[in-house]
């Protein structure tokens, strides 16, 4: 078995998931990579909620 990993494998900072790649900046080299679900979470915390004027 060729268990040869093409690449550096990267751990999600958010939930120590495996990722291929940041799925924040798509940077194959993001020394701070996150996986896909915690980009929403971590983008969710810093865009408040959008509040409906008007009624
Ligand atoms: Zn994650
Ligand atoms: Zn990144």
């Amino acid at each position: 078995m060729d268990e040869a990993i093409s690449g550096e494998v990267f751990v999600c900072r958010g939930c120590g998931d495996a990722i291929d790649s940041c799925e924040f900046c798509d940077g194959e080299d993001c020394p701070n990579a996150i996986c896909y679900g915690c980009v929403i979470i971590d983008i969710g915390q810093e865009i408040p909620e959008p509040h409906t004027h008007g009624g």
